[in-house]
């Protein structure tokens, strides 16, 4: 079954030909016929990384079946540089900027006048942009919040907008513009809210979730009498992809092979199961879906 990782990074700062190596080793092992490059320019905490586009074209063309979304530089104006990346053969734009951290580094969000204009123009020109918007609601809860998500930065306190603020500045984007040829990283973090998730679906045509872990969507989801039925009817409008780091080496590896195991889990098993400690109420998804969340739906998001 032809399978693609669509939601990969490159932001461990290692030699090309080592990120195409663990990258080839990846696909090999689960296989992957290419993998969706996610640039991202002001993923890390200290400062930003403008190579990073460069980098994920050079990627896109070593490994071919492949694909690489390019990230905007703020220092320039978003719509000429969205239409060189997309001359240059980048397949589309990385939007990481509705993340709460990235809205703390940049001071502002997606609801300024400048995402209203890139927004605007995206949607005539159809360019497919995957979108990280929100985080996890436990990161708003010091108690709550896991250790990678505090050492990551990925924590907010009483100083940062809550997360209501994030999910009515992205749904009033869709609202906007609802033809956005869109898909959003993480199910938007509406797995406990598959209602809403539902509402945005049908209300956008265009628009797709990638069902990359947080590993917490799938504790939701598991948890959630609706999922399997969220999953049939929405089979065409779900993308599969893991949010592996080209640092695919010890603990990020196996990080990574986690995650694959939850999510094929989840998919594919036919009874509950418990994966590293992790209780999942499978859905039972047969070839037909599988192939079309793998690999179809990603291919008929960047086809206009
Ligand atoms: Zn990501």
């Amino acid at each position: 079954m032809k399978k693609i990782d669509f939601h990969v990074h490159i932001n461990s700062p290692i030699p090309i030909e080592d990120t195409v190596k663990y990258f080839n080793d990846m696909c090999k092992r689960f296989g992957y016929c290419g993998v969706g490059i996610m640039s991202t320019i002001a993923a890390s905490s200290h400062g930003d990384d403008p190579e990073c586009n460069n980098r994920a074209l050079e990627i896109k063309r070593l490994m071919p079946g492949s694909f690489a979304f390019a990230s905007l530089d703020h220092k320039r104006d978003f719509i000429s540089q969205t239409r060189e990346y997309m001359s240059s053969g980048f397949d589309g734009i990385k939007i990481l900027e509705g993340k709460p951290s990235v809205y703390r580094y940049y001071g502002y969000g997606l609801d300024c006048e400048r995402f209203d204009r890139f927004f605007e123009y995206a949607q005539d020109e159809q360019i497919p942009i995957l979108l990280h918007n929100c985080d996890p609601e436990q990161n708003w809860d010091i108690s709550r919040a896991d250790e990678r998500a505090k050492e990551k930065g990925w924590y907010y306190d009483e100083n940062m907008p809550r997360q209501q603020y994030f999910y009515q500045a992205f749904e009033n984007i869709l609202c906007k513009y609802p033809q956005l040829r869109i898909a959003v990283a993480h199910m938007g973090f509406y797995a406990d809210r598959l209602d809403i998730a539902s509402r945005l679906l049908d209300s956008c045509p265009n628009m797709y979730f990638d069902i990359t872990p947080a590993l917490i969507i799938y504790s939701q989801l598991s948890e959630n009498k609706d999922a399997p039925e969220f999953f049939r009817k929405y089979q065409d409008r779900l993308i599969y992809g893991t949010d592996a780091d080209n640092g695919l080496f010890g603990f990020a590896r196996e990080y990574n092979d986690k995650k694959v195991r939850v999510i094929t889990a989840f998919l594919e098993n036919s009874s509950p199961c418990v994966i590293d400690g992790i209780k999942i109420n499978p859905i039972a998804a047969g070839n037909s879906i599988l192939q079309k969340i793998y690999a179809q739906n990603a291919m008929n998001f960047l086809s206009k």
